[in-house]
């Protein structure tokens, strides 16, 4: 007797943290930001753009951007 379940693949929820970005530019990934943290250069594409320049219009002095590297690091 078979027992295979289906596996239902999880999406991703969507949160303001989570963000996709790529060292290199792409097709979506047009808009050049730095990391806050490490400083690194990276492309992420016109949502995620979005939100760092609606975070920075709410407090310029905040930090706008930093890479799921860094904040990995953070969460951990
Ligand atoms: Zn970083």
């Amino acid at each position: 007797m078979s027992t295979r379940r289906e596996m239902k693949e999880t999406e991703p929820v969507e949160t303001l943290r989570v963000m996709t970005e790529s060292p290199v530019r792409t097709g979506l990934n047009r808009h050049e930001v730095d990391c806050s943290e490490c400083g690194g250069h990276f492309y992420v594409d016109d949502a995620t753009y979005d939100r760092i320049a609606e975070a920075l219009a709410v407090d310029p002095a905040g930090v706008p951007y930093v890479c799921q590297e860094c904040e990995d690091v953070e969460e951990s």
